[in-house]
């Protein structure tokens, strides 16, 4: 890989700093000073350091997000803020993506990365990777839904749900949920509670397979998944 594309993607700037930083002699492949931008080095065998400091390169970046509300989960858009424009140059280097969406309005558990193949395992509908939501609902939040969603509810395009896990936390003519589901259909929560009649007012995502929402982080903060956190993960 290109020196230059290396640093830029390790946080060391944009390719003209970087190449500002080669001129003022930061860098150094194998101890020896390189000026040379377009310079091809092997990050995993080679020694690459910037004012002797050895660069750790790693090529995936796995970021846990309190997704606030009013963002949309997507990479780009001309009209509507993304949850990638949240994130600092940095982190955005590495090109990430949301693993699933969130709607508009959702908050919690967002996980970013671009190890795509971790995506694909996560969102794959054969894994069966458990996620919890937390809701508040509009209605009368009773048993029969509890068994209604275990069960399989049909949803208005004619889809039976897979068997959800309902808690009712709280239940009056305004309810509190946790729900569990393993698919992740479009507005699955949302839709699943209409065809009980009831409404989605609050809807937050608590976690998704053995990942949970950092409760530490506050709406639009995010930081990178612990070691542990990836191991269990993958
Ligand atoms: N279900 C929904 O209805 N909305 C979400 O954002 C996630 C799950």
């Amino acid at each position: 890989m290109r020196l230059d594309k290396l640093l830029s993607n390790m946080g060391f700037g944009t390719r003209k700093e970087v190449k500002q930083l080669l001129k003022q002699k930061g860098v150094t492949v194998d101890g020896v000073t390189v000026k040379d931008a377009s310079m091809h080095v092997d990050p995993d065998n080679q020694d690459v350091s910037v004012y002797g400091e050895r660069v750790q390169y790693t090529e995936f970046i796995y970021i846990m997000m309190h997704k606030p509300p009013g963002v949309i989960s997507a990479t780009e858009d001309v009209a509507e803020k993304t949850v990638i424009d949240l994130l600092d140059p940095f982190a955005r280097h590495f090109k990430p993506f949301p693993v699933g969406r969130l709607d508009k309005d959702t908050e919690g558990l967002l996980l970013i990365t671009n190890d795509g193949q971790l995506a694909h395992n996560l969102l794959s509908p054969k894994k069966h990777v458990q996620k919890t939501y937390y809701a508040k609902i509009e209605g009368v939040v009773t048993e029969e839904d509890v068994v209604a969603f275990q069960q399989g509810v049909e949803l208005d395009d004619g889809y039976v749900t897979k068997p959800g896990k309902l808690v009712i936390l709280s239940s009056g003519e305004k309810s509190e949920i946790e729900l569990t589901i393993q698919e992740g259909k479009f507005h699955q929560v949302k839709r699943m509670f209409e065809s009980v009649g009831k409404k989605v007012t609050y809807l937050k995502r608590l976690s998704m397979g053995s990942l949970m929402l950092d409760e530490q982080l506050k709406l639009g903060e995010y930081r990178e998944l612990t070691e542990n956190e990836l191991e269990t993960l993958i």
